[in-house]
């Protein structure tokens, strides 16, 4: 019949949204309160206190109504002046995203990478920064920007390495850090990496809905701050910071969110975020096991910087990684990530963060693992068999944790 639908759970294993547990659906689902009330300053001051201990930061945190994507534009407009110089590497089509939109908000935006396809199966080389900001004598580069879990393809980036590259250099400029779908999921130290400005995002390790975006500071982009000269209005931090000691808003909060950010904060922070963190690098090993034993390439050609957050897989040469995507939906039920920018078409994402469990993932395997099949693609082995062992082999606890 025409009004046909799918029974049981939608399998949601795209890297961000994620699913969002039931515990935080029905904080989510009281009602909504006066956002200048005595109970919301409460909340309010909760949930700053919460975000700084997940960012791992003293200072201050800026919550705002919004996605990543303005997060991104409230870190730039904040700290810079029209028409500074940035220096962005691009590891994926996100690091793409944020360089298009720098350059719209009228900065002159330097981009480093390695060229082509292969630059997008590779982390930031903080050696190539080091270089670069050593070339710049006169200290026209204003700031660094980098993208920490590169959500197009996989591949997380070494912040620390990029800290000590600028400290080598002894050069000034500020490190802005997109870390939107890697916070609460993959290490991440905002004051101790010496971040300026960390961005996120609710919809992903933090298992909320989308729409909430997120700036971390440092003293020195506070500095910078008062002093940049780029219009903003609603991004301000100022006004911000300022109310924001009382726990309270310039204009007018996600407030349901907010419940739901604090019910995940204390989800998180009850469970310890290292063990967070050691779940996701073993989803993430079992997952790339499976697609080891398909004998399928993984899109981050470097061990060393894989995520743990999702994984890309490479579709062999001719098949349509979006045409095995769209089988995978109409006959398993389950949603995979795309390709995005230029390798669209040439691999998909399987995500394998926040609240997920191992049979999820054998399961999510089970449903790639059919879909591949079907569209006639020949594997090397049986991923399935693969992360069963894997999870077999390592345990993980009823708490998913080490
Ligand atoms: N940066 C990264 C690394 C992302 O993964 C995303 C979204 O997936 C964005 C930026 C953009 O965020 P949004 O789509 O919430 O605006």
């Amino acid at each position: 019949t025409t009004d046909a639908h799918p029974t049981g759970r939608h399998f949601l294993q795209i890297p961000g949204p994620s699913p969002v547990p039931d515990r935080i659906l029905r904080a989510m689902s009281l009602p909504t309160i006066d956002h200048r009330g005595p109970e919301f300053g409460r909340l309010g001051l909760k949930v700053l206190a919460d975000m700084k201990a997940i960012f791992k930061t003293r200072h201050p945190v800026m919550i705002y109504p919004g996605s990543g994507t303005g997060a991104w534009e409230a870190a730039l407009v904040n700290v810079l002046s029209p028409g500074d110089h940035v220096l962005m590497y691009e590891t994926g089509h996100f690091a793409f995203l944020w360089n298009q939109l720098a350059t719209r908000l009228g900065l002159k935006t330097e981009v480093l990478g390695l060229p082509g396809a292969e630059g997008w199966r590779h982390g930031v080389h903080a050696d190539r920064i080091e270089q670069r900001l050593k070339a710049d004598s006169a200290h026209s580069i204003k700031a660094v920007c980098v993208v920490h879990n590169e959500t197009s393809t996989g591949v997380t980036s070494d912040i620390a390495a990029v800290r000590r590259a600028i400290d080598a250099a002894k050069h000034p400029a500020l490190l802005l850090v997109d870390t939107i779908s890697g916070l609460a999921g993959a290490d991440y130290r905002h004051d101790e990496w010496g971040v300026d400005v960390s961005i996120s995002g609710s919809q992903k390790g933090l298992m909320l809905p989308p729409g909430i975006g997120f700036n971390a500071l440092s003293p020195k982009a506070i500095e910078a701050s008062a002093k940049a000269t780029m219009p903003r209005a609603y991004w301000g931090w100022a006004e911000m910071i300022e109310m924001n000691k009382t726990g309270y808003w310039p204009s007018t909060p996600n407030t349901n969110l907010l419940y739901g950010l604090s019910e995940a904060c204390d989800m998180l922070l009850a469970d310890g975020l290292e063990r967070v963190f050691a779940r996701h690098q073993r989803w993430a090993a079992g997952v790339r096991a499976a697609v080891q034993a398909w004998g399928l390439p993984i899109q981050c050609a470097d061990p060393a910087v894989y995520s743990p957050i999702l994984t890309g897989v490479m579709t062999p040469e001719g098949v349509d990684a979006d045409a095995v995507r769209k089988l995978i939906y109409e006959r398993f039920d389950c949603s995979l990530g795309t390709g995005l920018g230029k390798v669209k078409g040439r691999m998909f994402r399987i995500g394998h963060l926040g609240d997920s469990n191992d049979l999820t993932l054998v399961a999510t395997v089970a449903g790639c693992e059919m879909g591949l099949k079907l569209a006639g693609v020949r594997l090397a082995g049986s991923g399935v068999q693969a992360v069963m062992d894997h999870f077999s082999a390592h345990p993980g606890g009823l708490l998913q944790g080490t």
